[in-house]
């Protein structure tokens, strides 16, 4: 065939992005051995070709797998998850994670004198004292809020 300076720009501009011989066959209306033929003789660079960039071993394509093994793939799938792996034995148990204090710091004694320490029972879950303190503390604020009520 007769290539135009334009047709020649055209196969060099779609050759540059990577299309197909087939594809810039296609959107020019010529064969694809013309492609071929005319970029040869361009000697436009070399490139891969789009069928083997797409048949990277990291993503094969569903339709090439063998059925059988493409099954086999889709078992293993779905069953994995559900296997206990033998290799992987489950965590040791350990103590519940608290939030905040872990031993009660109710203060007993007076600070800075000797014998003063803090309770150090177990503090209730989330809260700085153990059982018996943290009603202690909650009378004692109640007490307060009453004080201050009969105060005023
Ligand atoms: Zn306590």
């Amino acid at each position: 065939m007769d290539w135009t300076e334009q047709q020649i720009e055209q196969l060099r501009a779609l050759w540059a992005e990577g299309l197909s011989t087939a594809e810039i066959g296609r959107r020019m209306g010529i064969s694809k051995n013309a492609v071929v033929g005319k970029a040869h003789r361009l000697n436009l660079p070399s490139r891969p070709s789009p069928i083997r960039r797409s048949a990277k071993p990291a993503s094969p394509r569903p339709a090439t797998v063998p059925r059988a093994v493409s099954a086999a793939v889709a078992a293993a799938a779905v069953v994995t998850p559900l296997t206990p792996r033998p290799s992987a034995p489950p965590p040791p148990p350990r103590p519940a994670p608290r939030l905040g204090n872990t031993a009660c710091c109710w203060p007993i004694g007076e600070p800075g004198k000797t014998g003063f320490r803090f309770c150090d029972a177990p503090a209730l879950y989330g809260k700085p004292y153990c059982a018996e303190h943290a009603a202690q503390a909650y009378v004692r604020a109640k007490a307060d809020r009453q004080g201050q009520e009969s105060a005023a």
